[in-house]
């Protein structure tokens, strides 16, 4: 019964943690509700970056009514000073009785040092119901506070026989109108979308974040443009008050158009390369230290099939579509050396996937 119940509430957390989706990152997503005899007395969720914790929140609506009651977290409460004061001292503060959380949260900082203090304080702790959700939710949080690197989604849209393009680089529309408005509006959960100068050569596109599920929402472009070909005219450079620019680029490449970049707005990256091209792991560290934990490689084939290649991908999702679009030169998102056996193939892990209209979309792990 006490477990029932546990889940009951803990998914409300959830409800409310998924509020931030988009928006409270670097940060983890995370809700609270506290409950005493069967009533709700208090509950939130962490907003954005500077906004106080779910547990602050929680608490301060429930004031004295806490006392002897149960908090229901998603994540373990932090001990440390951010922009916001540790929450294990609220929570010691506030007399609860019991405290039910998902998951440990594995910053290091934290990393059960929040549970200790309460069961040291004599509050009764349950650890680990949906901690599943917690992992799925919180997977770019989870990836970011381990590794200072962000967690990398690659997306792409597909006819049914695997091309991205026809073989004179046709690709408007592979997908219906449905599903890319879907994929569209997951571009408002991540910090940062990146592409290839061969996509902004040949499709020129904003790289906005339009959907109306997301308003006022800025956008991180990275652009990988190892010879430093990006055009001053491209339309990314009109759009600079929805989200900066970075172009990555060989510390050796040279420009006439670096200075002029500069002037539009434009962050100009110089790096050491990997052979003729932009190391993308130090693009991503670079990104991590740069507080960016999650990045959205839409595009082209090549920045694709090197990051895949190079295991730098965590999670791809596919549209595909019922066209069968043949020929031999038609592009592939994966294209490389590929494997010799298909026991050396990339594996897909987890994999789910749903259908939109006529379309499905299929998202897994690597
Ligand atoms: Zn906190």
């Amino acid at each position: 019964m006490t477990e029932y119940k546990d889940i009951s509430y803990l998914h409300m957390c959830y409800g409310l943690a998924e509020k931030a989706v988009g928006w409270a990152s670097p940060n983890p997503y995370v809700g609270a509700v506290i409950e005493k005899k069967g009533i709700i007395v208090g509950h939130g969720y962490h907003e954005m970056p500077g906004k106080p914790h779910a547990e602050a929140v929680a608490l301060e609506k429930a004031g004295a009514q806490s006392k002897g009651a149960t908090a229901y977290i998603n994540l373990e409460p932090c001990v440390h000073w951010g922009r916001t004061p540790p929450c294990i001292d609220k929570i010691l503060q506030a007399d609860l009785k019991r405290v039910v959380i998902s998951s440990v949260d594995p910053n290091p900082l934290v990393n059960g040092k929040g549970i200790q203090r309460m069961k040291n304080a004599g509050i009764e702790v349950s650890l680990g119901l949906l901690k599943q959700r917690n992992d799925r939710l919180n997977e770019i949080y989870l990836k970011y506070i381990q590794n200072n690197i962000p967690f990398v989604t690659l997306k792409t849209a597909l006819s049914l026989d695997g091309k991205t393009a026809t073989k004179t680089h046709s690709s408007k529309w592979i997908s219906s109108p449905e599903t890319r408005k879907y994929m569209h509006l997951l571009r408002g959960e991540q910090e940062a979308i990146m592409v290839g100068i061969n996509t902004i050569l040949q499709d020129d596109p904003r790289l906005t974040v339009r959907h109306p599920s997301w308003p006022g929402k800025k956008i991180t472009r990275v652009i990988v443009d190892s010879k430093l070909r990006m055009p001053s005219t491209a339309k990314i450079l009109s759009t600079l008050s929805k989200g900066g620019v970075i172009v990555f680029t060989l510390e050796q490449s040279i420009s006439k158009n670096r200075k002029v970049l500069q002037k539009k707005g434009v962050k100009i990256v110089s790096l050491p390369g990997k052979g003729q091209r932009v190391d993308i792991k130090k693009v991503l560290e670079w990104l991590g230290n740069h507080k960016i934990s999650s990045v959205l490689v839409e595009g082209g084939n090549l920045l694709q099939t090197h990051m895949l290649e190079n295991k730098l991908i965590d999670k791809i999702m596919i549209s595909i579509s019922p066209k069968l679009v043949g020929g031999q030169g038609a592009h592939c998102f994966f294209q490389g050396a590929g494997v010799q056996t298909i026991s050396q193939s990339l594996k897909i892990k987890e994999m789910n996937e749903f259908q939109i209209g006529n379309d499905i979309v299929v998202q897994g792990y690597i």
